[in-house]
């Protein structure tokens, strides 16, 4: 089986150490980048299976980057799931209008997120983003 990609938008060292290692460890392919800008060109260039996106990032907030990716034809098909300690349902509402398909809350849980990871992967299409 291809080994699966989750590319991880976070501006915040620790988060994205954290995450990376965790996810890494778990047998997964992790592509960084700590702003929504260079997150967006990593997603058009590299089609990951999955995207984590933080909300606040410095350049632009989650919820316009994940429309962006929904926009474009090349990753309108991509699995993007928001890391965000907002966890209000009105937050979910407006995060799943906007693209997402679920959220990841902060304070990583380094003992849960590669099994949360692991069953928004399971959503994917056969074959991954086309
Ligand atoms: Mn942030």
């Amino acid at each position: 089986m291809k080994e699966q990609s989750v590319l991880l938008v976070e501006d915040n060292a620790l988060n994205l150490e954290l995450a990376t290692e965790v996810l890494r460890a778990a047998g997964l392919r992790i592509i960084e980048a700590t702003t929504a800008r260079a997150g967006l060109d990593l997603a058009r260039r590299l089609r990951p299976d999955l995207v984590l996106l933080d909300i606040r990032l410095p350049d632009m907030d989650g919820l316009e980057a994940v429309r962006r990716l929904r926009q474009d034809p090349l990753t309108a098909g991509i699995l993007v799931v928001a890391l965000t300690a907002q966890a209000m349902q009105g937050d979910e509402e407006a995060a799943r209008v906007a693209g997402f398909n679920g959220y990841i809350t902060k304070p990583i849980n380094t003992r849960t997120l590669a099994d949360e990871v692991r069953r928004y992967l399971a959503m994917a299409p056969a074959g991954g983003p086309s």
